[in-house]
């Protein structure tokens, strides 16, 4: 089964960590909804799999999109695809938008799922990150949607903030957890180039949090977690029983995703490809015919750095009996010889031949996963 991800990149004001492609939404009119389904006439055929399990409704703020926008790009999929009747569609909502009004519609037009960046708790750190909603709002958000009877909800936060503490870190997770929500994403705030936060990091008007300070932050968020009877099941996202995200797990477990939008990203198991960070660009792009400026064609090397940096920080794990059979006997032999160190740490365990990184050595990943690859 496939994933549809529409980048709708329209922001009313930009957050000043974010790095996402992302415009004023004076910008926005209907033409970018006309392209969106011009791109879809124009791609589909690039996925094989032609059966829709997921849509995913990302930004910017999807949320700014009119109701009647987003109607037409759901039609318009079905136009091309099988949608199928239980899929997973998710939008993205910034909760300053949120009314009952809106909420209601979502649900009339099939959307079941809403993923709300509500970032944190604590209104000064929602100051800090330059976010237009206070916490009463987000509050007041969540309850909207379980209130239009969308009763899949996941909340993101932001978490290894500057000054931020234990106690301000728990107290965000205690309103998350005490509120009725299926799912929750958590990320650590990283400094991308280019942002203002990073031009105040490097002139010294914000120091970052210290790494010990991060990592007892994400040791909490998993014993909370656990108290709630949350899933860990990826780095960075846990789900009660039974409510992981599809759409992302599309992503990490390999199946084929087609995106529609400026830098919208698309995968189809034998090439990825990606669209412009820029309306123009992108509407250029699509408007050239089946032109594709950016795309990767998948090596075995490349297919198999991506299984590994994709599935060992999941729940799931990289099953050797996959990799025995889906690569060359040398790409095996790297992998086996490469675990050793790591399993005889523990950082790396073997379930049933079946390889994972377990939740608590999460926080460290990113170097593990870095001494496995094929470089
Ligand atoms: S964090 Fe979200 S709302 Fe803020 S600028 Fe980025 S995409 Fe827009």
């Amino acid at each position: 089964m496939a994933g549809i991800y529409i980048h709708v990149p329209f922001c009313k004001k930009k957050c000043n960590y974010c790095d996402f492609y992302s415009v004023g939404e004076a910008k926005m009119d209907n033409h970018f909804t006309d392209f969106v389904l011009k791109e879809l006439n124009l791609r589909n055929p690039l996925i094989a799999d032609r059966i829709v399990k997921t849509i995913y409704f990302g930004g910017g703020t999807p949320s700014l999109l009119p109701v009647g926008n987003i109607k037409r790009i759901i039609s318009g999929l079905g136009d091309f695809f099988v949608v199928d009747p239980n899929a997973e569609i998710t939008i993205e909502v910034n909760p300053d938008d949120v009314t009952l009004e809106l909420a209601e519609q979502y649900h009339a037009i099939g959307i079941n799922r809403v993923s709300i960046g509500v970032q944190s708790f604590n209104n000064n750190e929602l100051v800090f990150l330059g976010r237009r909603h206070d916490a009463s709002k987000a509050v007041e958000a969540i309850r909207i949607f379980r209130a239009a009877g969308i009763a899949n909800i996941s909340i993101d936060l932001i978490y290894g903030l500057p000054n931020s503490t234990l106690k301000s870190w728990e107290h965000s997770l205690n309103v998350a957890f005490g509120l009725d929500i299926q799912h929750l994403s958590c990320y650590h705030l990283t400094y991308e180039e280019g942002t203002p936060l990073t031009r105040r990091v490097a002139k010294g008007a914000v120091m970052p949090l210290d790494e010990e300070m991060s990592k007892a932050q994400f040791d909490l968020l998993r014993e909370l977690s656990h108290a709630n009877d949350f899933v860990h099941y990826e780095i960075s996202n846990l789900a009660k029983p039974g409510y992981t995200s599809k759409h992302n797990s599309g992503y990490w477990l390999g199946e084929e995703y087609l995106g529609l939008g400026p830098s919208a990203h698309s995968f189809n198991r034998s090439m990825r490809w990606w669209n412009p960070s820029s309306i123009t660009g992108w509407g250029n792009e699509v408007d050239s015919g089946n032109f594709l400026k950016n795309t990767e064609a998948i090596d075995e090397a490349i297919q198999f750095n991506e299984l590994l940096i994709t599935r060992l920080r999941t729940m799931w794990g990289v099953n050797l009996n996959e990799v025995a059979n889906g690569f060359s006997i040398e790409i095996y032999n790297h992998l086996r010889k490469k675990i050793i160190p790591f399993t005889k740490s523990g950082k790396i365990i073997m379930e049933n031949n079946i390889l994972k990184i377990l939740p608590n050595h999460y926080f460290v990943s990113d170097s593990i996963v870095a001494e496995l690859l094929i470089v």
